[in-house]
């Protein structure tokens, strides 16, 4: 049995909980990589145990169809907390560095030591993953933690919840459970480590909140990812590919392209292809294969995004938050579908006449997440990567890219900064320590004052 909400922690209990992660972290417990190899494990087994749970309540908050939830959430965190139980020992052991000739004999390393007490505020399109990969590498790394997931995905966070009490003790991972209100009292603790994904306005918040601590933050943050369609394409390759990423998850991906930039000669035959594409994935009048909306609110912010002119795909039903998918043939560049991140299952496409409209609309605008192009002409996919900077960029196809562990996932600019996935947020989650030892032999280059003669001898030695 599922309960809808948990209940949302005391406010007043957080630095209580803050000063027992910050003791937690003082025994040393985190320190030795064993001990993070056994947390990991132990973590995996109840994420496999309560794998069922999860899809359950992923669908009960957003109506995420299972294979949805199973792949991009339940599965991928699986596939990570594996990697770092095969790679954590080689990512973690110091690497040797070498010495200046005059501090011989001496030997150096780099170490990768824990920041301490981390604080993870996650998003709700996600809510498992955004919240679970970031706090693997946080563990990883051997920090203590501190998790805030969406208050919007409320059952998937009471099973997070469940979890984390039962794989950890408290001082080592804890999951607090509120709104903006608890948000609001986070930013008040101190931290040693920052981790935020949400929007812009309030990442701006704990970026302000982190600097006071003068302590490091990843920012994963949204806003608009475009498409570009060259007219050198196999379109019908393109269109499947594009539809099939823009409507996972209704469109509420961050990384999902908000809207096609297309060849105008190949406008009318896109959105062909992409009417057909749409009533092949999504034959039922309410599919169970589309995710629903995640609250009323997005629902009408979305609908409103809708213009008149827009192909519909079928009816929307209010009352399950199912918006049917939308495409907008020829979008207005100052229309409102164009003026925000929709994050919901409308695809605008705007034309372009050739590259310099091209560039000049995309130069105007904050840089994405994610850049996508399609082209058979690799001369062109260049071009566009090296006018657009952006967190992450996929040739002929979409989303690929932020699926693959060995690649860095973030932003640029307004998108965010840091990175993380796989052996990236073990680098987030820690810092190099330079470490120098030396013996107790004669120092043959020692620097005493007086110093009277000594610089010309010095020159020539160095020389
Ligand atoms: P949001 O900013 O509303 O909420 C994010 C988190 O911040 C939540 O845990 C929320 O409780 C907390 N929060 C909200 N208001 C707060 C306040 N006033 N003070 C302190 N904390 C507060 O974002 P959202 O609606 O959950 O997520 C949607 C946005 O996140 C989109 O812009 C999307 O593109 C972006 N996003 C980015 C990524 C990424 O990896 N880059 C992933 C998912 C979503």
């Amino acid at each position: 049995m599922m309960s809808a909400k948990p209940a949302n922690s005391p406010i007043q209990n957080l630095p209580e909980i803050v000063e027992e992660q910050r003791s937690y972290f003082a025994s040393g417990k985190t320190r030795t990589v064993e001990s993070r190899l056994k947390s990991l494990e132990k973590f995996c087994h109840e994420l496999e145990l309560r794998s069922d749970d999860l899809l359950r309540a992923l669908s009960e908050d957003i109506g995420k169809p299972p294979i949805e939830a199973y792949l991009s959430e339940v599965y991928f965190l699986i596939s990570e907390i594996k990697l770092y139980r095969k790679k954590l020992k080689k990512w973690a052991k110091p690497r040797r560095a070498g010495n200046p000739f005059y501090f011989l004999p001496a030997r150096s390393e780099v170490r990768r030591e824990a920041f301490g007490t981390a604080l993870i505020v996650s998003a709700w399109n996600y809510p498992l993953q955004l919240a679970f990969a970031p706090a693997i590498s946080a563990i990883g790394a051997g920090n203590t933690v501190l998790l805030k997931p969406s208050e919007m995905a409320p059952a998937t966070g009471q099973i997070m919840g469940q979890i984390v009490s039962s794989s950890f003790d408290p001082g080592h991972f804890s999951v607090v459970q509120g709104g903006p209100e608890l948000g609001q009292a986070l930013l008040e603790q101190k931290f040693d480590a920052w981790f935020y994904t949400g929007s812009e306005r309030v990442g701006r918040f704990y970026a302000e909140a982190a600097a006071k601590h003068l302590a490091p933050i990843t920012l994963e943050l949204g806003g608009k990812c475009p498409c570009i369609v060259d007219s050198d394409v196999d379109l019908k390759t393109a269109v499947n590919r594009i539809i099939t990423g823009k409507f996972f998850n209704a469109g509420q991906t961050c990384m999902a392209p908000d809207y096609v930039l297309i060849a105008e000669a190949l406008h009318d035959d896109f959105l062909k292809q992409a009417k057909i594409a749409l009533t092949r994935l999504y034959p039922d009048p309410q599919s169970p294969d589309l995710a629903r909306i995640v609250n009323d609110a997005h629902f009408e912010r979305i609908s409103s995004l809708i213009p008149e002119t827009a192909f519909r795909l079928g009816d929307d039903y209010r009352a399950a938050r199912y918006l049917s998918p939308s495409l907008i043939p020829n979008a207005d560049p100052e229309s409102a579908c164009m003026r925000e991140e929709i994050f919901g299952p409308v695809l605008p496409l705007v034309t372009y006449r050739n590259t310099e409209e091209l560039f000049g609309f995309l130069k105007e605008k904050p840089s994405p997440l994610a850049l996508y192009a399609f082209s058979k002409n690799s001369e062109f996919l260049e071009q566009v990567a090296s006018a657009i900077p952006s967190g992450s960029v996929c040739f002929n196809d979409v989303i690929k890219q932020a699926t693959n562990l060995d690649l860095p996932f973030g932003g640029v600019h307004e998108s965010g900064m840091g990175r993380y996935r796989g052996r990236h947020g073990f680098e987030t989650f820690s810092f190099e320590r330079a470490v120098t030892k030396r013996g107790f032999s004669k120092d043959y280059f020692a620097v005493e004052p007086p110093y009277d003669g000594k610089l010309e001898r010095m020159r020539k030695l160095l020389k």
